[in-house]
């Protein structure tokens, strides 16, 4: 059915329908035909029978009808039927495609929806009534409004609660790093040394551990103040994080303490990377604005540790922490164990 049809059928049934009622019409599919082919004038003498039919009787009675429907409508009511329900299911498809866009999920309306077309399938069927037809019709308008309406409110709802739920996502996101990360250096903290080390016990996963401590830091500080202390164990973290390869992690251990972690390497890889270190440390220079001069006396002692099977983190710290005692009692600025 094209559209110019599909109007022209609906403006039809608004028209037919209060006709019958106004005439006490009892809505049978026979009667709807006869009124149908009434308002649109398709039949010259069946107007003027129905018109001569209310003047003398004032109305149309169930009598009237019957015999006027078997003089002039007969043959073509099953066509006319077929026109109603083609005009409601258009009817129905045109609420469908509006829907589609705002609720293409919602089950109920769908199901409704085909409800709504198998009960107009009966209509024909069962010579359902025109108004029992239009009760329908009326109902899935209704219930395609209050699905549209709640469709609005559930996305309004929806949206509002996506973007809570990002900004709660970002919130936890900055959280969690600021809780894993250190505030002066940016390098992760002890709390993620930590997890880290157990995550590699739970996975079985070999390591060797570098621990340094930056050497006579307290004498540092005194001499040249707090804040280029603050400079110089941020330039040392810098050095650590810069060095880290592959799966190597650098974290601030606490103080003007460090340690690297390096999985499935051996404690000669350790070894070497920690005098990589040492060397690049013994190289920073900080600025002391006071006098207007560079300082570049810093260096830091090394203690290393390759983690044995089944080892637990504990033991492998302890013992990096050792040998990190003995590189300090030794002279500093050294790396031990040498071999
Ligand atoms: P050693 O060579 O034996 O390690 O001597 P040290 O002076 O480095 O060791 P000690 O443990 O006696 O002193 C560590 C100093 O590090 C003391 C503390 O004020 C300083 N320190 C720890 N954390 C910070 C920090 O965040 N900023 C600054 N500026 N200093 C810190
Ligand atoms: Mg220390
Ligand atoms: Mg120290």
């Amino acid at each position: 059915m094209n559209n110019d049809n599909f109007v022209k059928s609906t403006e039809t049934l608004k028209e037919t329908v209060p006709l019958m009622i106004k005439h006490k019409v009892p809505t049978t599919p026979a009667n709807y035909a006869l009124w149908y082919t009434y308002v649109t004038q398709q039949s010259p003498r069946l107007n003027q029978a129905i018109d001569g039919e209310i003047a003398e009787q004032g109305q149309c009675s169930p009598t009237a009808c019957d015999k006027l429907y078997q003089q002039h409508i007969a043959s073509k009511t099953v066509k006319d039927m077929a026109q109603l329900k083609q005009s409601l299911t258009a009817m129905m498809q045109e609420l469908s495609h509006s829907m589609t866009d705002t609720l293409s999920e919602t089950e109920s309306f769908q199901h409704n929806l085909n409800k709504g077309f198998n009960q107009l399938e009966l209509a024909e069927k069962e010579g359902l009534s025109l108004e029992e037809t239009m009760g329908l019709v009326r109902n899935l308008v209704k219930e395609s409004r209050n699905i549209q309406l709640s469709a609005g409110a559930f996305r309004t709802q929806l949206n509002s609660a996506q973007q809570e739920i990002a900004a709660l996502r970002a919130a936890l996101h900055e959280s969690q790093k600021e809780a894993n990360e250190d505030a002066l250096t940016g390098i992760l903290n002890r709390r993620a040394f930590d997890r880290d080390m157990e995550s590699f016990q739970l996975k079985k996963q070999p390591y060797s551990l570098i621990m340094l401590d930056i050497d006579r830091f307290k004498r540092f500080n005194d001499d040249f103040g707090h804040q280029m202390g603050d400079q110089v164990i941020k330039a040392v973290a810098r050095r650590l994080k810069e060095s880290c390869r592959e799966q190597m992690q650098a974290y601030r251990f606490g103080g003007e303490e460090f340690a690297l972690v390096l999985p499935n390497r051996s404690l000669a890889s350790a070894r070497q990377h920690a005098e990589t270190l040492r060397r690049n440390i013994e190289k920073i220079a900080v600025m002391d604005r006071k006098k207007g001069e560079r300082v570049n006396s810093i260096t830091a002692s090394f203690g290393l540790a390759e983690q044995q099977p089944q080892e637990p983190v504990i033991d492998v710290i302890r013992r990096a922490d050792e040998f990190l005692n003995q590189a300090k009692k030794l002279g500093r600025n050294r790396v031990l164990p040498v071999n």
